[in-house]
Formats: C-alpha cells, structure tokens, sequence
C-alpha cells in the first residue's frame, strides 16, 4: 500500500487540500501535474469521497434492480423462456462484492495521489490561520501543522436528518450512508423525501422486491425539475408499486432500531416498515474546521461562500464541491477543481479558466430514468416571458416496449424548452428508457446554443427514442 502521512514532509507546500473526495482529487491531481507541492487531508480512511463511497459508485444497485425489472416484465415478451418470474435478489453477497469493488476504487485513488507526488493525510483537517492547516490524527495519536501558500476546502457534505426535537423517533431512521451500510433487504421500508436521493433509492427497493413506501411532501416527486418530468415519474413510480404518501409529513416514529418501525404522518397515517430511510437533503461539512476563525464567510446554511473562480472570502482558501452548496454532482467538482489549479498554477493562458455552472446536464437514476439540462419550462417563462417561450413535447412508447405487455410499457417523454423567434433550445427533459445515455450529447447542443433548427436538420437515428427530439 503506498505511504500514508503522518507528519509534514517539507516547510511549506504549494497546495493544501482538505478532503479526498471527487473534487479534492481532482485539483491535487492537477496541481501536481504542475509540479507543485501538494498534501490532502482526508478524515475517512476511504479515499474518494461520497461519489465512490456513498453514493455515484455504490448506485451500481440501480443495474441490479432494473436487471430484475427486466427479467420479471420484459424477459417474457422478448420469448426468454425458463427463467425465474420473481428472481431473488442476494443482498448480503451483493453488497459483499459491491464492497469488494469500492475498496479497488479507494486504493486506485491513493495510488494515483503516490504516483503523482500527492501526500496523504489521514486526520482531521482544521485551519489555524490563513495559511496553516492543523492536522488531527486518528485515534488520539497526535497533531500537526501543515503549512500552505494555497488551501482549498473540499469537504462535501453529508445527509441530513431531522432531530428528535423537529420528529420525535428520527434518529431510529437511517440515512443514504446508512442505505450503503445496510447487510439485508429490508422487506418494508419507508423512505422519505422527494429529490434525487428518495427516488433512486425508493426505485431501487421497489424494484428488487421490497414493499416500499415513499412520503412526500408535496403531490410529485422531483419539484425542481420540469413539471412534465414530474407528471410522467410521479404515476408511473406508484404504478410500479411504490406506496407515495402525498402531501404528507413525518409527524413520529415509533418502535426499536432493527425491529419494526411505525412512521406516523401528520394525516394520521401509521405506516409499519423494517427501516425507515431519510432523503431530504445534505448539508455540508464546514463545522468545527476553524474557517469563520480563519475568516471564510459562511452562509446561513454553512455553505462556503466563493465567487466565480471558487474563492472564499480569504484570497488564497478556495472552496470547490459539495461543500459550496451548487450543484452537487461530482463531475462538477472535478471540472472545478481542476479548472481551479488551471488558474492557480498553470500556464498564463489558464489565468482566468473557472467553471460555467450554466446548462449543467444531470440525470437521476429513476425507474424509468430522467436526463435533464438547461431551464425547466417554468423558469424559461419567468427568465424570457410566456411570449417568448415555445415547448415542443412528445410522449410515447419505445420501440423497446412493442413486445411487453401493456402494463410494463414504460413511458417516455422528450421536452424541448425553446426561446425567441429563433426558437433556441434552453431546456431538454427528456424520461424514459436510455435517457441517462443519451443526455451527454443534447447537453452539447444545448452548451452550443442549438436552435430548434439544427436539431430538425440533424438526421434522425432510426429506430431510437431520442429521434423524438
Ligand atoms: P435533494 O435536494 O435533491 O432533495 C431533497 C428533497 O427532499 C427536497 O427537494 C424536498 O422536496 C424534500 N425535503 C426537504 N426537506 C424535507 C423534510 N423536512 N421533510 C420531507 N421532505 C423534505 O436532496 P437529496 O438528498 O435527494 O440529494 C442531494 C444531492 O445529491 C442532490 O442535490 C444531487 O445534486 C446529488 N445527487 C445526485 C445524484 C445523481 O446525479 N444521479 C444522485 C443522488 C444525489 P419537496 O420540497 O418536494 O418536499
């Protein structure tokens, strides 16, 4: 295994970055590949952060469910006879070999760190001054102090939970981590939210077979996201079998970790599950790191706040990822982050690269699943005025779905958001079948200011959903 440190190797370094997640690596690897001087400081003995960890990598859980979805609905049009019509799935060997393969991930990342002269650091990274980070290692085996020119915080976030003073019985729920940490299937579960996290997770226990309840606050699920995406997921989620208690709120929760747990909504409403799974959201993880100290402003939900090129409040501490509170998806931290070291030590025609957080693409990994870029319809109103805005929408079935039954034919949809007489494409939101595949390249179209146009002037690929544009 390639060293891990435990105390300062030279007086000071270039680059000190707390916390080895997407991002952090990201503006290391970067920074070294300039020749710089570059320590991370990571509190986990898992480097890689919440993507390989906790979330992006360890959702290879969504290929088991939709394998299963396939084989129970699909298999059958499609003539593959003699298989299972209700396969098993095999949680415990499952999430054994899943470990397996996180575990090859973490030490691919500390072997790149070595390869490429970045430092690691295995403690708690805290700044003590503008230029000093003070390094608190594991088990109480001691402390010290890393000097740096330049200090990025990336720390990311972690989930939330309500306190048992906001629902009393909260804490007998556990979280996405938890999600990961889980040995067995649960064979009712409840989860709670209605943003990226609850629905991919309530898909994926649906889907492999457990009685799934998911509680929501409003009346669809993904409100942020355009409201057609809304309507076409939220119907076909319940038609698929996940129990969504609308308009509702945790109120309690009763019973004993481990045991059978009774959540009860504010409609009085006693739903009796295994576990109980909180999805509402992340915060991030700036407490007790010494920054307002040092002077980097937070905001009132403690994000770090930076300015286009990632810079705090304190000129040379920058801050990229989750920990900033925009847009936490890990493509974005390592965009930022290398961006950053672009700027802070490569070449002068790199002095002002910086992220566009605009158009960003993302996908939610649904059943059927959601690609999304640009402005939702709501917001292209409100940005160019209704007058402006035209919307080409299409809802159909996938050729896919011409040999399964009636009620496994999944939906899709294809929305275009278009503005001004030249009818610029703003928005794509598209669900259904492939859609996490295809998004990447209408997100260039759309980067590239595409007009209606020149996606009709594109020849069709034939027969597939996205020639539905
Ligand atoms: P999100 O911010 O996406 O969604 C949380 C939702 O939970 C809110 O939108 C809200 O929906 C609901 N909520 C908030 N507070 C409460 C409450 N007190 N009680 C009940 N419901 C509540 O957070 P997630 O945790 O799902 O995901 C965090 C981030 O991780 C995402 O922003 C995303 O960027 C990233 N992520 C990305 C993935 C991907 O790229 N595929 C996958 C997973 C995560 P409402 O207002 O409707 O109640």
């Amino acid at each position: 295994m390639p060293p891990i440190y435990d105390k300062p190797t030279t007086e000071k370094y270039d680059y000190v970055v707390i916390g080895g997640g997407s991002g952090g690596s990201g503006t290391s690897r970067r920074a070294a590949s300039y020749g710089k001087k570059v320590a991370i400081i990571e509190v986990t003995d898992a480097p890689g952060g919440t993507c390989v960890n906790v979330g992006a990598y360890a959702s290879i859980m969504w290929h088991a469910a939709d394998l299963r979805e396939k084989i129970m609905y699909h298999a059958k049009g499609y003539k593959l006879e003699g298989l299972p019509s209700a396969p098993k799935f095999d949680w415990a060997s499952f999430k054994t070999q899943r470990d397996a393969y996180i575990r090859r991930l973490n030490g691919i990342y500390h072997n790149n760190w070595n390869r490429e002269g970045i430092e690691l650091h295995h403690g708690y990274g805290r700044l003590t001054s503008k230029n000093t980070v003070e390094v608190t290692l594991p088990e109480g085996k001691g402390k010290y102090t890393l000097n740096a020119d330049q200090i990025c915080i990336a720390t990311g976030g972690s989930p939330t939970i309500p306190t048992e003073e906001q629902i009393p019985g909260a804490s007998l729920g556990i979280d996405s981590d938890g999600f990961f940490a889980l040995e067995e299937q649960p064979k009712r579960v409840a989860v709670v939210g209605a943003g990226y996290i609850a629905v991919e997770l309530a898909g994926v226990f649906n889907a492999l077979g457990s009685e799934t309840h998911l509680i929501i606050r409003g009346e669809t699920v993904l409100r942020t996201f355009d409201p057609s995406l809304q309507e076409a997921l939220t119907p076909w989620m319940e038609h698929s079998g996940v129990k969504i208690h609308k308009s509702s709120k945790v109120v309690k929760v009763e019973g004993q970790k481990g045991q059978t747990l009774t959540v009860e909504t504010d409609k009085g409403e006693k739903v009796e599950v295994d576990t109980l799974l909180w999805a509402i959201g992340r915060h991030p993880c700036t407490k007790d790191m010494g920054l307002e100290e040092a002077g980097v402003k937070l905001d009132e939900k403690g994000d770090v706040v930076v300015d286009e090129y990632q810079t705090t409040s304190v000129p040379n501490i920058t801050a990229i990822g989750d920990v900033q509170g925009k847009a936490l998806l890990t493509p974005v931290a390592i965009a930022a982050g290398r961006k950053l070291s672009n700027r802070l030590f490569g070449p002068e025609k790199f002095k002002d690269d910086k992220l566009s957080y605009e158009d960003i693409p993302t996908v939610v990994f649904s059943h059927p699943t959601i690609g999304t870029v640009g402005l939702t319809e709501p917001e292209a109103r409100k940005k160019y005025g209704d007058d402006a805005v035209k919307i080409y929408k299409s809802n159909f079935k996938a050729l896919y779905f011409s040999m399964i039954e009636e009620e496994h034919k999944e939906p899709t949809m294809y929305k275009l958001v278009c503005v001004g007489p030249e009818e610029r494409v703003v928005g794509v939101h598209i669900l259904g079948l492939g859609s996490d595949e295809v998004m990447q390249g209408f997100a260039v179209a759309v980067k590239m200011k595409a007009t209606k146009k020149d996606f009709d002037a594109t020849v069709a690929i034939h027969p597939t959903s996205a020639e539905g544009k």
